[in-house]
């Protein structure tokens, strides 16, 4: 139960879900110089709400799973941190020694691809099964289902082409940062994964709607 709480509602905890910790974590900020308590308080419920409405718990932990377990059919083991009041997230290798020489750049590619690929099927799935069920489910559910997998489609999709544009610290900055081909490979994995899910989405659409 705690673990739905968690992924629901972002409350804190630590788990170990099929071999790999994963800690939800609420991170002690400061907030802006000069922020009145109150309007502080009023963001953090706003982001709060956000959050809970959009599945963002839920859509953090499928994108790190994603990395985690690519991570394991490698045998490198990984740590999972969510920050409760930021919804950032991170998958750390717990395994010594800088990222590049412990894993190379052809499965630090298919490792860092696995985020952003886990969380566009996870809410495509999500989609399809909202349009399937939506004769059998309560409007806001429906409506909730639809928002949260739309976000989630289209903010990874605008992460990873501002990443690969800043060439940052995120997935596919990090995989630009490894070479061409790599980017290259990486881009029409993500792009034939886009484009099966907008067939099918386009298909359940036409069928059930
Ligand atoms: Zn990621």
């Amino acid at each position: 139960m705690s673990l739905i709480n968690s992924l629901v509602f972002g409350s804190e905890g630590s788990y170990s879900i099929l071999g790999i910790p994963v800690t939800f974590h609420k991170e002690s900020r400061a907030g802006l110089p000069n922020q009145s308590p109150v309007i502080k308080l009023v963001t953090e419920y706003f982001n709060k709400f956000y959050y809970i409405i959009s599945q963002e718990y839920l859509n953090a932990f499928m994108h790190e799973m994603g990395h985690a377990l690519t991570a394991k059919l490698f045998s490198l083991n990984s740590k999972i941190v969510i920050l409760t009041n930021s919804c950032n997230s991170e998958t750390r290798l717990t395994s010594a020694g800088p990222w590049k020489d412990i894993v190379g750049p052809w499965k630090g590619t298919v490792i860092l691809a696995s985020g952003p690929m886990s969380s566009l099927a996870f809410s495509t799935c999500k989609l399809a099964l909202a349009i399937i069920l939506k004769n059998y489910i309560p409007p806001l559910i429906f409506l909730v289902l639809n928002i949260s997998s739309l976000i989630c489609i289209a903010r990874e999709l605008i992460f990873v082409c501002n990443s690969i544009s800043r060439k940052d610290t995120r997935d596919y900055g990090l995989i630009a940062q490894q070479g061409n081909i790599y980017l290259a490979l990486a881009i029409a994995a993500l792009l034939t994964e886009y484009i099966l899910a907008a067939f099918i989405v386009n298909n359940l659409i036409s069928s059930y709607l």
